[in-house]
C-alpha cells in the first residue's frame, strides 16, 4: 500500500517533499504500507484552497448543505467494509468493534449532523436587533487514531453542516480509513477546497495549521500535551481552539448496587478497544468492604475475555496500535506493582502464545491508592484500578482528585443517591448505571480534559461565530 498523495482542492496531488514513514499492522508488526508525510508548504497550498472555498461555501443555502451531507451519507454507507477493513488493520481494533462502533458511529455523527443542520435558526430576532449566526471560517481538524471515524467525522460533519472549509490532519498511525474519508468527500462532489486533507507528522503539518495566520480556528482531538502544543501555536493568531484530550474516568459502584452487573459491564468497558478510549471508566471506585467481591468478579470478566487477532470474530481484545504503547503500558503496570497495588489478574509481558503483535495481558489492580500514578496517568491500555473508598463523600473526592474531568460512571440503584453524585462530580459526561447519550448528548471535558463540546448542537455551534446587527 502506497499513500502518496493529499487530497487539495478538489484534487490528489503530489506533495511538494518526498518523505515517508511506515504504516505498520500492530497485531503482527508487519509493514503493510508507506505513508508520505507533509510540510509547512503542503499545508500553505491547502490553507490556501480551503481560504479560496470558504467565500462561495460559506454563502451556500441550508439545503445545498443539507444535500451534500446527505450524499456524503450515502457514500459511507458504500464504502462502510472499507472501513471496517482500514480500521482493524491500521490500528488493531478487534472486527465486532470496528463494524459495531468505529465505523458505525461515523454514519451516527452524519444522521446527528443532519437533523442540527434541519434545525437549527442560524438567524433570529433578539430584544430589538438580529442575532446571526456564521461560519467562522476555515478550519483545521486534527484527529487521533483511537477512534479514527468516529474523531474525524464528529468534527466534519457540522464543520461542512455550518458552511467552513477545513483542512483534516489525520493521525499518521491510522491514515487508511483517512484516505477512505477524502475518496468519499471526493464521491461525494464536495466543491473543490471545501475539505482538504493533508497526511504527516504533528510536530510538523500539525504545528504549520496551528500556526496558520489564515486558518480561523483549530478542532483538536489527542493528548493533552499535544493540545497544549496547538493552543500554544495558534494563540498568535487568537484562533478559536477547541481541544478533545484525555482522561481518567472515575466509576462510583454504590454499596446498594448489585456487582455483577455493574462490576462486569464496568470491566467490559475498559477493555473495550484495548483499553484506548478516551472516555474509558478506568479508576473503578468500590465500598471498602465489598471491594473482595469486587476484584473477583473483575477477575473472572477479565480471564474470560479473548486477547487475539483483531481480525478473528469472536476476538475481544486486539493489540495495542504501537511499540511506544505497549512499552507505556509495560512502564505503568511496572509502576503499579512496585508501588504495592495488588496484581489481580494479568501483569507485565505479552499473553501466552502472542509473541508477534503489541499485546498486552488484559490487567487488574486492586487496593490502588488514588495518588498511585497508576491511578492519575492515562495508560491508554486493558489496565483497571480499583480503588476502595470509605463513604460517598470519600468517593466523590478520589473521583474528583485527577487533573482530568471527560466522563465520570455512577452505578446503584437510589436514583436521588445517583443525581446527586452526578451534580458534584467535575466531568464533562456522567454515565448512570451505563447510560449513554450517543451522538446527541454534548461531549466534552472540564480541566485538562479540554475546552469546547462535540456533537449534536454544541458540535455545531463551535463552528459559528455569533453576530448581533443593530438598526
Ligand atoms: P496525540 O496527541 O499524540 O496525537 C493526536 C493528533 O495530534 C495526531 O494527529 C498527531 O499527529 C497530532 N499532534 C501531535 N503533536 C502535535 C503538535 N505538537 N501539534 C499539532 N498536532 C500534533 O494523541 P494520540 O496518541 O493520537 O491519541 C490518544 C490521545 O487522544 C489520548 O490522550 C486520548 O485520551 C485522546 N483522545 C481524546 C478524545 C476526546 O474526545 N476527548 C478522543 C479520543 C482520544
Amino acid at each position: 500500500m502506497k499513500l502518496d498523495k493529499f487530497y487539495i482542492n478538489g484534487e490528489w496531488v503530489s506533495p511538494v517533499k518526498d518523505e515517508k514513514i511506515n504504516i505498520i499492522n500492530p497485531s503482527d508488526e508487519s509493514v503493510i504500507g508507506t505513508l508520505n508525510v507533509g510540510s509547512q508548504q503542503d499545508i500553505d497550498k491547502a490553507v490556501e484552497a480551503a481560504k479560496t472555498a470558504f467565500s462561495s461555501y460559506a454563502r451556500t443555502s441550508v439545503d445545498e448543505r443539507l444535500d451534500l451531507l446527505k450524499e456524503i451519507r450515502n457514500q459511507f454507507k458504500n464504502r462502510f467494509e472499507d472501513f471496517v477493513e482500514a480500521i482493524t488493520k491500521e490500528m488493531g481494533s478487534p472486527v465486532k468493534l470496528s463494524r459495531g462502533a468505529q465505523a458505525a458511529v461515523g454514519l451516527g455523527h452524519l444522521k446527528t449532523a443532519i437533523r442540527v443542520l434541519e434545525e437549527h435558526k442560524f438567524e433570529y430576532p433578539f430584544n430589538g436587533y438580529t442575532v446571526r449566526h456564521e461560519p467562522i471560517g476555515v478550519c483545521g481538524l486534527i484527529t487521533p487514531w483511537n477512534w479514527p471515524i468516529n474523531q474525524t467525522i464528529s468534527k466534519l460533519g457540522p464543520c461542512l453542516a455550518s458552511g467552513c472549509t477545513a483542512i483534516l490532519k489525520p493521525s499518521e498511525i491510522s491514515p487508511v480509513s483517512a484516505n477512505i474519508i477524502a475518496e468519499i468527500m471526493d464521491a461525494a462532489k464536495v466543491p473543490k477546497g471545501v475539505f482538504n486533507m493533508v497526511h504527516g507528522l504533528g510536530p510538523v503539518v500539525g504545528e504549520a495549521l496551528s500556526n496558520h495566520k489564515d486558518v480561523d480556528m483549530m478542532s483538536f482531538t489527542g493528548s493533552t500535551r499535544g493540545g497544549v502544543a496547538v493552543a500554544q501555536a495558534a494563540a498568535k493568531s487568537v484562533k478559536r481552539v477547541s481541544q478533545e484530550l484525555g482522561g481518567k474516568s472515575p466509576n462510583i459502584i454504590f454499596d446498594d448496587e448489585k456487582f455483577e452487573q455493574s462490576v462486569t459491564v464496568g470491566v467490559q468497558k475498559i477493555m473495550e478497544n484495548t483499553g484506548q478510549s478516551c472516555n474509558a471508566p478506568t479508576r473503578m471506585i468500590v465500598p471498602k468492604n465489598r471491594q473482595n467481591e469486587a476484584l473477583e468478579i473483575a477477575k473472572n470478566v477479565a480471564e474470560k475475555l479473548i486477547t487475539g487477532d483483531p481480525t478473528k470474530e469472536d476476538t475481544d481484545i486486539g493489540p495495542l496500535v504501537s511499540q511506544a504503547q505497549f512499552d507505556k503500558v509495560q512502564r505503568l503496570i511496572e509502576s503499579g506493582i512496585k508501588a504495592g497495588a495488588q496484581l489481580v489478574t494479568g501483569g507485565l509481558g505479552k499473553p501466552v502464545g502472542l509473541n508477534a503483535g503489541y499485546f498486552v495481558k488484559p490487567t487488574i489492580f486492586g487496593d490502588v491508592d488514588n495518588s498511585m500514578e497508576i491511578a492519575q496517568e492515562e495508560i491508554f491500555g486493558p489496565v483497571l484500578s480499583v480503588i476502595p473508598y470509605e463513604d460517598i463523600d470519600n468517593a466523590v473526592q478520589i473521583a474528583n482528585d485527577t487533573s482530568y474531568g471527560l466522563s465520570a460512571y455512577v452505578c446503584g440503584s437510589d436514583s436521588e443517591k445517583l443525581r446527586s453524585v452526578a451534580r458534584q462530580i467535575r466531568a464533562g459526561q456522567i454515565h448512570v448505571n451505563y447510560g449513554s447519550g450517543g451522538t446527541n448528548a454534548p461531549f466534552g471535558g472540564f480541566k485538562q480534559s479540554g475546552n469546547g463540546r462535540e456533537k449534536a448542537e454544541w458540535g455545531l455551534e463551535e463552528f459559528l461565530e455569533t453576530k448581533a446587527i443593530m438598526e
